[in-house]
């Protein structure tokens, strides 16, 4: 047996309508006076009227920090701690999609010590100590709540990650309800991602172990046998439910078993382009499947029952096939843009992408096969 390591939030509750009663959970905690950190479509879309009236009910007071961007610049992050220092809060929600969870997370690390986001960039860096952390996922895809990642964006358009063991909240909250109102495309872009944190979980190059794999695998069929019926109608509680805990469980792999190629590509994408995570990983999914597929082959092989549960393989090379085939096919069918040439990318970009996606070698050492700068510019060729 392999030698192992595996961290998570400590711990979660997933349970529809579970947002209204965040005063109390709280309080639990400890926290006396919260900031939510959220963005403006959220409080518009009025998923913060349960949230505040359950404050009220249980006697703690809370702020609103409602101007998350996405792809959160630096910037954005410190108005967010200078907010949380303003309101004297001894607590942190983090309420919304990646963007928002990751703000948070910094929130709570950096408002109350003297380190400034630039000297925590890299692994291990952050002292701490850092506020209660609360953690709600209002889309099913990046698994932040159980991560100990937060990605920013820096001036220069990079993407830069802060990781850091004091990132994991001290509770995630997963109310499906929050999730009902997504619309389509972001409820496919947002799965995809979360698809793609189970695969390459399952085949990253040194940290798989036994609980990561086990988890990939559950995530997988949770999210592949229920993407199409949450895009076919957003209201189905029961679907929402599998897709957030798919989300989840995929989160809690990758936080141990880290990503790679596919995430290392969709990065410059997201810093110069400002295509959002998710879709920016649904394109590059498919060439990266097929670029891996020589060292990655028999993993694919395994991964298949996963999403098409039932079907038999005559051979080991036919589940292969029929896995790439099987996630081209799950991407081609959703309500996204197909290609990068739809976004705005030129076909005179790609060379600078590659060159800044040989920068994510925290990512792409992960990765089953190598990737040079070659491969890097070819990737973007095909999905182009
Ligand atoms: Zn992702």
């Amino acid at each position: 047996m392999m030698d192992f390591v595996f961290e998570t939030t400590p711990k979660l509750v997933c349970e529809v309508g579970a947002a209204a009663r965040l005063g109390e959970m709280a309080k639990d905690l400890g926290i006396r006076r919260a900031l939510i950190v959220t963005d403006a479509g959220l409080v518009a879309a009025g998923l913060l009227e349960p949230v505040e009236a359950g404050f009220k009910t249980a006697g703690t007071a809370c702020a609103l920090f409602c101007d998350v961007l996405a792809d959160p610049p630096e910037e954005s992050v410190a108005l967010a701690v200078q907010a949380a220092r303003a309101a004297g809060a001894d607590g942190v929600i983090g309420f919304g999609g990646g963007s928002s969870l990751d703000t948070a997370k910094l929130v709570a690390l950096l408002a109350g010590t003297a380190q400034e986001l630039p000297d925590i960039y890299g692994i291990g860096l952050a002292k701490g100590p850092r506020l209660p952390l609360i953690q709600v996922p209002t889309t099913a895809g990046t698994g932040s709540e159980v991560t100990p990642i937060a990605i920013v964006t820096t001036p220069t358009s990079e993407k830069k990650g802060v990781v850091s063991s004091l990132l994991y909240p001290d509770l995630a909250v997963l109310d499906a309800r929050l999730t009902l109102g997504l619309p389509p495309w972001v409820t496919a872009m947002t799965g995809i991602d979360a698809m793609v944190h189970a695969i390459e979980a399952y085949t990253t190059r040194y940290k798989k172990n036994p609980l990561s794999d086990s988890l990939a695998l559950r995530a997988l069929g949770l999210l592949s046998g229920n993407i199409r019926a949450v895009i076919a109608d957003g209201r189905d509680v029961a679907a929402r439910a599998a897709m957030l805990q798919g989300s989840l469980l995929a989160g809690i792999a990758f936080a141990n078993a880290p990503v790679g190629a596919v995430h290392a590509l969709a990065y410059p994408l997201g810093g110069h382009f400002h295509v959002p995570h998710g879709l920016s990983n649904a394109l590059m999914l498919g060439p990266v499947l097929e670029f891996n597929r020589p060292a990655a082959g028999e993993l694919y092989a395994e991964l298949a029952p996963a999403i098409m549960p039932g079907r038999s393989f005559a051979t080991p090379d036919e589940a292969v096939a029929a896995f790439i085939d099987a996630m081209r096919d799950l991407v081609a069918a959703m309500p996204i843009e197909q290609r990068l040439e739809q976004l705005g990318v030129r076909q005179d970009d790609l060379p600078m992408l590659a060159a800044d996606a040989m920068k994510v070698q925290r990512l792409l050492i992960n990765n089953r096969r190598d990737v040079r700068y070659d491969d890097a510019l070819e990737l973007y060729r095909q999905a182009w």
